[in-house]
């Protein structure tokens, strides 16, 4: 597209729609605009690209299995994705364990009726998504287990009801961006996110600063878990229509429209995207998947820290906090350690507690070099531009692990871990 062009779309568009601020509830960083300019996103994608190959195995001593979890299938009423092409995404980003929650519905139990166990080589959870919570039910001999879910729209909860709580949601990360002005940047550099879908899926990444601050209190009460959730559904994406008025109708997923585009907007969407003339009837013009499953779950992974995979391991992992988040779409993550020495040995790992005593060291190893920082009761005390860390503890806390990689210009989470809960000596108070 000419930058004449863009820059007609723009003033077109931007007058036609409420003018949104940036929202301030998120860390600071370019505004959706810049990050979805073909500029920005090629950077973002060359910048990636030369990252990705610094990537080597980190040797850590703990093992280390992939799962997405907050999943939809067409069990859900906003979803038409099947468990075939679940299990081939799987495959794809190497993902071994799937917790499904479907949307509770009226004619299907989606329990009852969700994927679960092995299947081709991946095992699912079968859960249920509702009332702000994801929610395994007990089965095999196991207990129930539930997360918060959606934390911007649960303000309170009784923890006693949770393993733990979503640090991360993918739906709720994309919502925080003024939504009009999303989709304008979106349409106004179609071309660009065609060839570049994954930086521009990734344009609305923020660290999740307000879920984390969250999370930093309620662990310092008392051990929590945090998982990722993917939230994925397979059905943002949308067609271009012409139509005989001379209007451009913008279709979504399931074929509803969602958004009519007229005047001068149209006219450029047209001369862009084709035909030129008139039409004697609706005729495509070009379309979107921005969340095919692939892509949904690469973005992020809840990373757990077992051997073998079972119902029993994998609810065990979750429930204790024995998961570190990793986003493989800013870089792939074949394996990260967060842990405890003494004496040179592994002592605990993410999710464990141990009492304090000397001698015992903070370990970290990553597949290449990031900006690491170690986080003790909710406040950074230690950060470093490395691929490994170790600290000796000169004191008890809950202490969790964040990496950080700089791609376009811009610092991008990669790895946010569970803590580890080190007692204070027993005669000392715990810190606050
Ligand atoms: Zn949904
Ligand atoms: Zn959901």
């Amino acid at each position: 597209m000419r930058p004449a062009c863009l820059a007609l779309i723009l003033a077109a568009l931007s007058t036609s729609l409420t003018a949104a601020q940036e929202p301030t509830s998120r860390p600071e960083r370019l505004t959706i605009f810049k990050r979805l300019s073909l500029a920005q996103l090629a950077r973002f994608d060359r910048d990636r690209a030369a990252f990705a190959q610094k990537v080597k195995p980190a040797d850590v001593p703990y093992p280390f299995v992939r799962g997405t979890f907050h999943m939809h299938s067409e069990l859900s009423h906003d979803s038409n994705g099947k468990i075939s092409e679940i299990i081939a995404a799987a495959k794809a980003t190497r993902t071994r364990v799937v917790g499904m929650t479907d949307h509770p519905s009226k004619t299907v139990d989606v329990v009852k009726e969700g994927a679960k166990g092995w299947k081709d080589g991946v095992y699912f959870l079968a859960g249920v998504e509702g009332g702000g919570a994801l929610d395994w039910p007990a089965v095999q001999g196991e207990a129930d287990l539930r997360f918060v879910s959606h934390p911007e729209e649960v303000p309170t909860f009784d923890r006693s009801r949770f393993a733990g709580m979503e640090i991360y949601n993918t739906h709720s990360d994309a919502k925080d961006e003024p939504m009009k002005k999303l989709l304008a940047a979106v349409l106004l550099n179609l071309p660009a996110v065609k060839t570049h879908t994954d930086a521009a899926f990734e344009s609305f990444l923020d660290y999740p600063a307000g879920f984390m601050a969250r999370y930093d209190k309620l662990t310092i009460d008392a051990p929590f878990s945090g998982i990722a959730a993917n939230d994925c559904h397979q059905n943002i994406s949308f067609t271009l229509v012409a139509m005989p008025d001379e209007t451009v109708e913008i279709f979504d997923y399931s074929e509803d429209r969602i958004s009519k585009v007229d005047g001068m907007p149209a006219k450029i969407l047209r001369s862009v995207f084709g035909p030129k003339g008139q039409v004697t009837k609706p005729t495509p013009m070009t379309s979107l998947s921005l969340d095919p499953y692939e892509r949904g779950m690469r973005h992020v992974g809840t990373f757990l820290q077992i051997s073998e995979v079972s119902e029993r391991t994998v609810r065990h992992a979750l429930r204790t906090g024995r998961v570190i988040l990793g986003f493989e779409i800013v870089a792939p993550l074949p394996s990260v350690g967060f842990w405890i020495e003494r004496d040179g040995k592994p002592a605990a790992t993410v999710g464990d507690q141990l009492p304090w005593q000397p001698g015992l060291s903070l370990r970290c190893a990553l597949p290449a070099e990031a900006r690491i920082r170690i986080v003790r009761n909710g406040k950074p005390v230690h950060e470093t531009l490395a691929d490994a860390c170790a600290l000796p503890l000169s004191s008890g806390g809950v202490y969790r692990m964040e990496a950080c990689v700089t791609l376009a210009g811009e610092q991008w989470p990669w790895v946010i871990s569970n803590p580890i809960y080190v007692e204070q000596a027993a005669a000392a108070t715990r810190p606050k």
